[in-house]
């Protein structure tokens, strides 16, 4: 019998504000390619940021969803085989995963104050979006090796220095992020006793069997990442798809906080989805917004 592929994607919204424009197009790539595979589609609400995250906005990001036409198979509202589907019900997998790539060798704990850190920081890295984390703050090797659950402390991974991360993207082609120039040694686990981002997303997008994660391409740096936990967790990781981003005049990204373009505010202006699908970050090149 031949085994055939499922071409599984995800939707991975933060529930930290509305969702506008720059989400819809980026999700909506993601369904289109879901479906034009025949594959199968998750919504993954990722709610981790308890500061940020809250109840009433991941109502709000399915009811905007919907209407704006997305469907899903899987999702924290109606369950599937994978469930749960929001991160914040998810720790123990995280703490498995924390566990295993404590087993590697290759996180420690990071005991320095965020004063600490900015204090070693050098300057000359303005063009990152994250500063890297000073390589002089590093633990001997082996530190942390005792404990056995990650406790009151960050963790980091250790970024293998000048070893050059090269990955395949379905619209880039071929992408390449250098350990200690582009990103430095990131964030495992946070002392609040939760997982960073890319512990998170590494462990659901498997938990999950994601054949491709589409996603906006702020995120390029971030993959290079996940793909040094793929490698060290021992796991097959997904294809890769990065979406461009939606840009206003001036050229800044789009963020949550304007609220103008939003789904829902879009949709109290009497918009329908068609009509935004024909706005010009959907149907043009290059993705400016103006204002509408
Ligand atoms: N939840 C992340 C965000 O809203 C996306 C994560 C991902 O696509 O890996 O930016």
């Amino acid at each position: 019998m031949s085994h055939i592929p499922v071409y599984r994607g995800r939707l991975a919204p933060t529930p930290s504000g509305h969702l506008h424009l720059g989400h819809a197009r980026t999700f909506w790539i993601a369904h289109e390619r879901a479906r034009e595979r025949g594959g199968q589609l998750i919504l993954r609400n990722e709610d981790l940021d308890r500061n940020r995250c809250k109840p009433e906005f991941v109502r709000d990001m399915i009811e905007d969803l919907r209407w704006f036409g997305f469907g899903w198979d899987e999702g924290p509202e109606i369950g599937g085989p994978f469930a749960p589907y929001s991160q914040s019900e998810r720790l123990a997998s995280y703490i498995e995963t924390w566990r295993q790539l404590h087993h590697t060798g290759l996180i420690y704990p990071s005991l320095h104050s965020r004063l600490d850190v900015q204090a070693a920081l050098i300057a000359p890295h303005d063009d990152l979006a994250e500063p890297l984390f000073p390589p002089e703050l590093r633990p001997p090797q082996g530190a942390g090796s005792e404990c056995t659950q990650p406790g009151e402390v960050n963790w980091r991974f250790r970024a293998p220095d000048g070893r050059t991360i090269v990955f395949y993207d379905d619209r880039l082609g071929e992408v390449c992020r250098t350990a200690g120039v582009d990103f430095g040694d990131f964030l495992i686990w946070r002392k609040d006793g939760s997982p960073s981002y890319e512990l998170a997303v590494v462990a659901d997008d498997h938990a999950m069997q994601i054949s491709e994660v589409a996603r906006g391409e702020d995120l390029l740096t971030s993959t290079a990442r996940q793909l040094l936990l793929y490698e060290a967790l021992g796991w097959q990781p997904p294809e890769f798809y990065h979406c461009p981003l939606i840009r206003d005049e001036a050229g800044a990204r789009l963020a949550k906080r304007t609220a103008a373009l939003s789904l829902r505010s879009l949709r109290q202006q009497g918009r329908t989805p068609e009509d935004i699908r024909q706005l010009p970050p959907f149907a043009t090149q290059p993705f400016t917004v103006r204002h509408y």
